[in-house]
């Protein structure tokens, strides 16, 4: 029996990767290139889908500007033309009654945080001698439900893939926008944070053997690592875990990233800076506990995963429990502190 394992490997970048030229995210491609055929996800720039929320709320156009002028920056760089995306931005703006509702017109306004970073990215890749072409996945990922919270449809998506797959088999290195999706014929973004769904999206459709989601952290932390000084890195974590972890608040990986994963295909968190690579998720966890903690409309909630036994903590008010995972209420100012404190109590 011949085995063959797939040569593909899907690697996505976080926008605090994204910065200057590239450079750092640009190299590892170049890299993993040499035996391996890469799809590359993105993110938009650091910041941007945060500015282009606000500007759907005051049509502000200093933020236009200020968009425009953080882009061009890049594109200069890199040698990229970006002046379309904003004639469409601009008349987006304007028109709001083209749309069949707010929502739809705000999601086709965030698509462009990361349809410019695509583009820049590729015109960056191919900069280096690395032909590349920016995929708009507005072309291929089909979703539904509600906009601003799309739902991918695996088996629509599926019977786009091959755009995809001809430009691998031409040698070129797609770079396909996170976060985006097709709602019958309008943009639609599929939550916060959901360039991971999509990088493990296409490394289910494409068939990948590994996905990577890169980032300004080295993977999952036993707490989130700028609120927790004690908190230290977990090597291996199993999708079960995984998928708790980020369901309760951790933010290292978006929630809906673990499934499409099949329990098959590894995923691999990493720091694009040093290529650092941190955490990798498979079936083999090392079954230590983490804390997440997410802030909820009056109070913020810290959570214990654990698939081994979870140790008591003193002093705090159980909220939810469940099976691995325990949940407590703390008050938003104490959640610092109490943190810490639950690190400390169980790490030691
Ligand atoms: N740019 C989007 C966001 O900020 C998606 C992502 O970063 O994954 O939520
Ligand atoms: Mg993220």
């Amino acid at each position: 029996m011949v085995y063959k394992l797939s040569r593909r490997i899907v690697v996505k970048f976080g926008g605090s990767s994204l910065k200057n030229s590239f450079g750092e995210a640009a190299e590892l491609v170049q890299h993993l290139g040499e035996n391996n055929s890469v799809v590359v996800v993105v993110s938009a720039l650091k910041g941007v889908t945060d500015r282009l929320l606000e500007l759907s709320r005051n049509r502000d156009p200093c933020i236009l500007d200020e968009m425009e002028r953080l882009h061009e920056r890049v594109a200069r760089r890199v040698g990229a033309d970006i002046s379309g995306y904003f004639e469409e931005l601009e008349f987006v703006l304007k028109n709001p009654e083209t749309f069949p509702s707010p929502d739809a017109w705000k999601d086709h306004l965030l698509s462009f945080g990361e349809r410019l970073s695509a583009e820049l990215f590729s015109r960056a890749l191919e900069g280096k001698g690395i032909p590349s072409v920016p995929v708009d996945a507005f072309h291929v990922v089909e979703a539904r439900g509600r906009f601003g919270y799309g739902e991918v449809d695996i088996e629509k998506t599926a019977e786009k893939i091959h755009l995809i797959e001809r430009i691998l088999e031409n040698g070129m290195v797609p770079v396909v926008t996170g976060f985006l999706g097709n709602r019958s014929g309008f943009r639609i973004t599929l939550g916060r944070g959901g360039s991971d769904y999509t990088a493990s999206l296409m490394g289910l459709l494409l068939n990948a053997k590994a996905v990577a989601v890169m980032s300004d952290v080295s993977g999952i932390y036993t707490a989130d690592p700028k609120l927790v000084k004690d908190a230290f890195l977990i090597p291996f974590v199993s999708y079960h875990e995984a998928a708790m972890a980020s369901a309760l608040g951790m933010k290292a990986l978006h929630e809906k990233a673990v499934e499409p994963l099949q329990d098959r295909i590894p995923l691999i968190l990493g720091k694009t800076s040093s290529w650092k690579l941190g955490t990798l998720i498979s079936r083999v966890g090392f079954g230590w506990p983490i804390i997440a903690h997410r802030e909820l409309e009056e109070r913020a909630e810290i959570s214990l995963i654990s698939t081994t036994e979870i140790p008591e903590i003193r002093g705090y008010r159980v909220s939810k429990r469940g099976s691995g995972y325990v949940c407590f209420s703390v008050d938003k100012s104490e959640l610092n502190h109490a943190l810490n404190e639950i690190h400390e109590v169980i790490f030691g």
